[in-house]
């Protein structure tokens, strides 16, 4: 579900590593490849101008060392060199340094080949002879969507962050409630069914008494993990509380809810969790309402399967209740 993959770590600080590249500024880690001294020295001075830190490479395989040390923003490659094929080199470039945007340089312009380089991912192209203006142009687009994309990533993870409970990473309590409106409101309109389970770990103060705290929460990680698995890809699960959970589950009557609910209750009491050399069991009781048999809107619905989750732990826990064997 929730992983933080290539999203950025908030907890981040640069490291002063060179391959982290200091993206959106206005100065930028250029590359240039070309194999005539005094082109790539005229491209090089043209950028350092602009302010860019500039690095040169005589070949596409220096331009490949230099890029698995350094992380460059914009690499300018020349696409004619002696025993090199350019497109080879734009090729490895993009395979090692996937993140690098890559503009290809050209002494004969044809369109084929620019076509052909963005094809293979090029960020752009320029011609020779070039004018130092486009140089620092192409640059500054360049950098321009760099920043957009990061801004655009980050914007998603933190989104991403503020839904999800931290130790779990399933949905925290308020992104439950905002997922019950929308979900009851969508039923509703489309006339679907709809279940929602509240689950329940039994007698957890005491699985903590005996084997403390941290082992609690990593035993809530594992029923998260065992929640997730045993869910169908549409339901939405939510940590309620300290060791409650919900599920939401679009399209779900009571029946179907019911079975989704003991197979939950089976894989748990029949899980072992590793608690150091030994392992320790736990089980969990669920309430169960659906909409529209038990109820007509999103308070009722949370009510009713509460009151569910209340009658299965005075049945001795370990069980599912459904909201219809409530006495009203
Ligand atoms: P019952 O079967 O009636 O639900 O008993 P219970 O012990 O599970 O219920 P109670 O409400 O008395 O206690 C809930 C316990 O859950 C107490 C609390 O320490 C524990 N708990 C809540 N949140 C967390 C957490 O994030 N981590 C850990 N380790 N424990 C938690
Ligand atoms: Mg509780
Ligand atoms: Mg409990």
């Amino acid at each position: 579900m929730a992983s933080s993959g290539d999203s950025p770590d908030p907890r981040a600080e640069s490291s002063g590593d060179p391959r982290e590249a200091p993206i959106g500024g206005g100065r930028a880690r250029v590359l240039v490849v070309d194999d005539v001294e005094s082109v790539r020295e005229m491209m090089a001075e043209a950028l350092r101008l602009d302010g860019h830190e500039v690095t040169v490479a005589a070949s596409g395989e220096e331009a490949l060392d230099l890029s698995r040390e350094i992380a460059f923003d914009v690499s300018f490659v020349d696409l004619v060199m002696p025993d090199t094929n350019g497109l080879d080199v734009l090729k490895s470039l993009l395979q090692f340094t996937p993140d690098a945007d890559i503009v290809v340089v050209t002494g004969f312009a044809t369109i084929e080949v620019a076509v052909e380089s963005m094809r293979l991912g090029a960020a752009d192209f320029v011609t020779k002879p070039f004018s130092n203006t486009h140089l620092q142009v192409v640059v500054s687009k360049v950098l321009e969507r760099r920043r957009l994309i990061k801004a655009a990533k980050e914007k998603d993870y933190y989104k991403r962050l503020s839904r999800l409970d931290g130790l779990t990473e399933l949905y925290n309590h308020r992104f439950f409630h905002q997922l019950v409106d929308s979900e009851v409101a969508r039923a509703r309109r489309f006339g679907h069914k709809i279940s929602l389970l509240i689950l329940d770990l039994d007698r957890f103060k005491d699985f903590n008494d005996r084997y403390g705290h941290p082992a609690g929460d990593f035993a809530l990680k594992q029923v998260a993990d065992l929640l997730r698995n045993t869910c169908r890809k549409y339901d939405f699960i939510a940590r309620y509380g300290g060791e409650e959970f919900a599920i939401i589950s679009p399209g779900s009557d009571s029946s179907q809810a019911s079975v989704l609910a003991e197979r939950i209750r089976e894989r748990m009491s029949e899980s072992d969790f590793a608690m150091g050399d030994g392992v320790a069991h736990l089980t969990l009781s669920v309430g169960i309402a659906c909409l529209p048999e038990d109820a007509g809107a999103k308070k009722e619905l949370i009510e009713r399967a509460d009151r569910a989750l209340y009658l299965a732990k005075d049945r001795g826990r370990d069980c599912v209740v459904l909201a219809k064997e409530l006495s009203s």
